[in-house]
């Protein structure tokens, strides 16, 4: 793997009955798993690589309500709240720290958008603050002509490496089962509703199942006629090795996201820049990320044809639950990271912050990101599979939502109120004939 990870070890036994019975061992699956069993439910994880293998440790660690669809910002808020509970209620170190999170620009159009969107957000009880273009220079210091800047001093960063494999040993240490190397390869239903999963080590039964399995998600779903409609973005990222800190948490600038990690590196990328692999999948669903593919955030995707068309989470092709499934045949997705975006992301670092030459790449990755047409996650109880639940499509800013988004689901499984309303996330949103909201992600 091309990311470092915390190990989990895994449950001693392995069930043949829970109550709750969860896919996918990221931010997403780790943070429901907890959250059930500390309301007591049983319940067990199934993740066929490692925990937090893919998107969820390979993200750039920033936990963020700052510039969120005001859809979320609910959800952002609340999982803020959970991050900086869980550290204490685990007893380990997630790498959480409110350490505030600032944009700085060289666009009016930019500051004329937070300042249209912090008013609405100070009415839903979220303070950012604007910046003039002197403030955002005498914050970071950079040579860049700054136009002004928001700055969220509540907002936070977290250490990928550690988050989902924390949550998922204190859900252990809660009665939770989990097991890796362990790939869910189809449900078991019977009478017309879920009675269970197959996994590669037999059948374990549960009367609910929840799917958090990220880019695999809607592949997953559809043998069961459940349309999900999901396209995998290829993001790039790099670590840095030790350097002097420029900034305490994280920082966005035109062609330039960074974050302080606690070992006194930073986690640097190129924001908005991505591949599209054309796939079976997302030439389905094209017609519904119409809307997305027209907007300006598809404008600095690159489209390719490579191996995605026949293998992997997008590919077409059906499977048995007493067979090999694509889910155990790529145990961890993995992709190369994207060299020419390195290069330019190193050059426009130091070229920002020369107090950082000499700095070099330690290590870089790719993570496919999986995205929903409006890039607001499915998170939804599926009427006509009873029993299914799905928490997924987190479009690329699940791992600051996570926990939150973990007590919401929990919240649905055992059928208590939700703390937020849960229209924005329902998947009948997507269903032919229904008008796509745009994206409103900024
Ligand atoms: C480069 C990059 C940068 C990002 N930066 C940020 C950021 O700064 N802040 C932020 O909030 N978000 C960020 N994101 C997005 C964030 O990482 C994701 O939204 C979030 O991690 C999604 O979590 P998840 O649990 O849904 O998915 P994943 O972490 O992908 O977990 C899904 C798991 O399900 C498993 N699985 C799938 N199918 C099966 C099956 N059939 N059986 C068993 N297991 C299965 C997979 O192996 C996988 O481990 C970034 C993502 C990337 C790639």
């Amino acid at each position: 793997m091309r990311i470092k990870i915390n190990a989990v070890t895994d449950s001693a036994t392995f069930p043949e009955q829970v109550d709750v019975i969860v896919i996918g061992g990221g931010i997403i699956g780790t943070s429901v798993t907890y959250e059930l069993a500390k309301q007591g439910v049983s319940v067990a994880l199934f993740e066929k690589g490692v925990i937090g293998g893919e998107q969820s440790g390979r993200n750039w660690g920033w936990v963020r309500q700052q510039n969120r669809d005001l859809y979320e910002l609910p959800l952002a808020m609340r999982s803020l709240q959970r991050w900086e509970e869980l550290s204490g209620e685990i007893g380990e170190d997630l790498g959480f720290r409110r350490s505030g999170i600032l944009y700085g620009t060289q666009n009016e159009a930019d500051v004329a958008r937070w300042e249209a969107w912090g008013r609405q957000a100070k009415q839903m009880g979220f303070v950012s603050h604007l910046l003039s273009a002197q403030e955002v220079h005498e914050r970071i210091g950079s040579q860049a002509r700054w136009v002004g800047g928001i700055w969220s001093p509540t907002d936070g960063r977290a250490e990928p490496s550690l988050a989902a494999p924390a949550i998922a040993t204190g859900a252990q240490r809660l009665g939770a089962a989990v097991h890796q190397r362990c790939a869910v390869r189809g449900l078991d239903i019977s009478a017309g509703r879920v009675s269970g999963v197959w996994t590669e080590r037999g059948r374990v039964r549960a009367s609910q199942v929840i799917c958090c399995g990220g880019a695999w998600s809607s592949r997953f779903c559809k043998p069961y006629g459940i349309e999900l409609p999901s396209a995998n973005i290829l993001g790039t990222a790099f670590k840095t090795t030790a350097a002097p800190e420029v900034i305490q948490g994280c920082l966005s600038m035109p062609e330039l996201c960074i974050r302080r990690r606690l070992d006194g590196s930073y986690t640097v990328a190129i924001p908005g820049r991505g591949q599209l692999d054309l796939a079976p999948q997302n030439i389905r669903y094209a017609a519904r990320f119409y809307p997305m593919y027209r907007s300006k955030i598809a404008k600095k995707l690159k489209l390719r044809l490579n191996g995605s068309f026949f293998n992997g989470p997008e590919a077409a092709g059906s499977w048995s639950s007493h067979g090999v499934s694509p889910f155990e045949k790529i145990r961890v997705l993995d992709p190369q990271p994207d060299r020419a975006l390195l290069n330019e992301a190193l050059r426009t670092l130091v070229n920002a912050f020369p107090a950082l030459a000499g700095i070099k790449i330690d290590h870089a990755w790719g993570g496919w990101i999986d995205t929903t047409p409006d890039l607001v996650p499915v998170i939804d109880e599926i009427e006509n599979v009873p029993g299914l639940f799905i928490a997924s499509g987190f479009s690329g800013h699940g791992f600051g939502i996570g926990p939150g988004a973990g007590l919401l689901c929990a919240q649905l499984i055992t059928r208590h109120s939700p703390f937020t309303d849960m229209t924005p996330y329902r998947l009948a949103r997507f269903a032919k004939g229904n008008v796509i909201r745009e994206p409103q992600m900024m």
